[in-house]
């Protein structure tokens, strides 16, 4: 087209080991992205991590906050590193960073490929403010018995913000399969995941907010399938039989848990991507960590951090491209000549991102 092309501003957050490695490929991917849709992108590297905090102290400089609000469209974040042991000042500045910069939601699609393992092509949306950790606990002593409480908050707030996420993303995965590239599922569907059974009071109340808004607007959500799941069962059903799963909706806890628990089913966290998502901002980022055994090897796997890419500009609204770089990356994998080697291949990480980006 001869529109002029628009510029995005994306920050870049490294921060440690692989992160330093992946996140160079997300910025590839991007400058690469054929003219046709009209994008251009700006970037701006910014700072975090464990790294940052042991030069200068603070692991989440005001600095890199301030610019992501003032100045950029989205961001990428890469990993860091978990000290085992406890370093006093240190906190990670991812969990802050989803505080400060209000995403309410953590994003995990994991999805097969063709004709490998299990099949599998489920998002899991995860509210991410509140549950079990708001970290109010307490412990005290009753006839001489240390006892320890922690408190469950759910709001009907935070319930309504990430059960309407859940059903526009089923939408928008609709619309990216209609783009084109390959799918397991025909229609959309949410699962509401809950213990209801036994917290009727909490979940309960997670689980009918989360009803309300799907009846709230049939007009818009009608063509969804509505279905609830207890979350013990789900488990169950999530390794037995996980192609009926679409978009999956979660307290904080049960969402840890089973984003964890389906990353197992697609082998190498190195292809697992997430956006952490707020009504105004998102950042994309892989979900595994700083990965130090391989550091500076020039291995790393660079599709997760590619997905969380191109997730990233699907929730900035741009599914054609997104799409694009989705269907690249399934068709590397499908082919599976040019894979690093947590798949087994015999790739860098830096061949891996050329192999993709030919494929636009
Ligand atoms: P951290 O404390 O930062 O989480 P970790 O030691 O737990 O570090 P992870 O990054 O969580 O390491 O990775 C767990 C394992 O998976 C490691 O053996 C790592 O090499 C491997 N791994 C993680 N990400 C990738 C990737 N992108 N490519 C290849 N292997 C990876
Ligand atoms: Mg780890």
């Amino acid at each position: 087209s001869t529109a002029v092309p628009k510029t995005l501003t994306i920050g870049l957050i490294p921060g440690d080991g692989i992160g330093k490695e992946v996140i160079p490929a997300g910025k590839q991917i991007l400058q690469a992205l054929p003219s046709q849709y009209g994008l251009n992108f700006k970037f701006l590297d910014l700072r975090a991590g464990f790294e940052e905090f042991q030069k200068s102290g603070v692991a989440l400089p005001d600095e890199t906050v301030e610019i992501l609000k003032k100045s950029c469209d989205g961001a990428l974040f890469g990993a860091v590193s978990s000290p085992t042991y406890k370093v006093k000042g240190y906190s990670s500045p991812i969990v802050a960073l989803r505080k400060k910069m209000g995403l309410y939601a953590n994003v995990r699609p994991v999805k097969w490929v063709e004709g490998v393992g299990i099949p599998v092509d489920m998002v899991i949306v995860r509210e991410n403010t509140e549950d079990l950790y708001i970290k109010e606990e307490r412990i005290y002593e009753k006839n001489g018995q240390k006892i320890a409480e922690a408190i469950k908050r759910i709001s009907e707030n935070a319930s309504r913000k990430i059960g309407k996420m859940a059903f526009e993303i089923a939408l928008n995965r609709q619309h990216v399969r209609e783009l084109g590239g390959s799918s397991l599922h025909k229609s959309p569907s949410v699962t509401v995941i809950h213990k209801s059974n036994v917290l009727s009071v909490s979940d309960g109340l997670f689980r009918e907010t989360v009803k309300k808004v799907y009846e709230s607007d049939p007009a818009r959500y009608g063509s969804i399938e509505y279905k609830e799941q207890i979350v013990d069962s789900m488990v169950y059903k999530m390794f037995r039989e996980p192609a009926q799963f679409d978009v999956v909706v979660a307290p904080n806890l049960y969402g840890d848990i089973l984003s964890d628990g389906a990353a197992a089913l697609v082998g190498s966290l190195g292809v697992v991507s997430s956006a952490n998502v707020g009504d105004d901002f998102v950042i994309g980022e892989p979900t595994h960590g700083s990965a130090p055994d391989i550091q500076g090897k020039g291995i790393a796997n660079p599709v997760a951090t590619i997905r969380s890419t191109a997730m990233m500009l699907e929730f900035m609204g741009y599914q054609e491209p997104a799409a694009k770089i989705f269907s690249a990356v399934d068709e590397n994998l499908k082919e599976n000549k040019v894979t690093t080697p947590d798949l087994g291949g015999k790739s860098s990480t830096q061949e891996v991102v050329e192999d993709i980006i030919r494929r636009f």
